[in-house]
């Protein structure tokens, strides 16, 4: 149970205040923590906080969580699996939390999307915020960069080491702040395009893209050159807003056939 649910509780006080100035809530604020565990963030963030609502799927965890001390009224715990919930139903708020590291990735991906947040501070498997907020050229570099880079902007703030937990993980861990980048969603073709290019990293990128669209070598090669992209270059060598222009393109070009 407690691997499955990735329990690894903070015990480090000052990490755990740290996270809580990263997060910088005020009285105005509303701040969703998914999984609050033992209530070490969950504390600090109702000092500062207008009100925090706390999702734990685990049913102990989230009936301790009721003797929380102080400011307990603008404490709303919910037992429930933060991936079923229904994310729209929350006004603007800013999201928190130490994720549980085997469901990162899936809550990641489920939050970014929706519009109504403004912040996120998460802490995550150290080798997840690296690929998170990772640079062209570099092997972190890859879908999961573009897919994150394209909602939010993404910075890592500081590193915890494995003995600020209980039990401690075998892995480091890394703080990262999103800022929600608002933006209309992509063209549903955008990421599978994306996904597709990047399963061939080791290819050049008129193959890459070759096995991602259905364009021909010549019309690819084109497209690659009037973005000014050297066929020879790989997937991870392409930025994320040259993936923007070979995307729109390349779908331009198909449909104006
Ligand atoms: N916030 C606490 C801390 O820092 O000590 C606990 C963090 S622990 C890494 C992850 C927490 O998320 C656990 O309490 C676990 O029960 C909870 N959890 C795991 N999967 C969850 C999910 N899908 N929805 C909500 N909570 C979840």
């Amino acid at each position: 149970m407690r691997q499955k649910l990735g329990q690894n509780f903070l015990t480090d006080i000052n990490v755990a205040q740290r996270i809580a100035d990263c997060v910088n809530a005020s009285l105005s604020d509303t701040v969703v923590e998914i999984g609050p565990g033992r209530g070490i963030l969950t504390q600090r963030l109702l000092e500062k906080a207008g009100s925090v609502i706390a999702v734990e799927i685990d049913k102990k965890l989230s009936e301790r969580l009721k003797t929380l001390p102080a400011r307990s009224k603008i404490l709303e715990l919910v037992n429930k699996d933060f991936l079923d919930l229904d994310l729209k139903t929350f006004g603007n708020v800013i999201y928190a939390s130490n994720l549980p590291y085997c469901a990162a990735t899936p809550i990641i991906e489920k939050i970014l999307p929706t519009r109504n947040w403004d912040r996120a501070v998460f802490m995550l498997q150290k080798e997840v915020a690296q690929r998170i907020c990772a640079s062209p050229d570099s092997k972190e570099y890859g879908y999961f960069t573009i897919y994150c880079g394209y909602f939010a902007s993404a910075e890592t703030l500081f590193d915890v080491g494995p003995s600020a937990f209980r039990p401690a993980p075998k892995v480091s861990s890394s703080v990262v702040r999103f800022a929600n980048k608002k933006v209309p969603g992509p063209d549903p073709a955008f990421f599978p395009f994306i996904k597709a290019c990047f399963s061939q990293r080791r290819k050049n990128m008129l193959n890459a893209v070759s096995r991602a669209s259905l364009l021909s070598k010549p019309d690819i090669a084109n497209v690659l050159k009037s973005i000014g992209i050297d066929t020879d270059l790989r997937p991870e060598n392409i930025s994320f807003e040259q993936y923007r222009d070979i995307f729109d393109k390349i779908y331009g070009h198909l449909h104006a056939k």
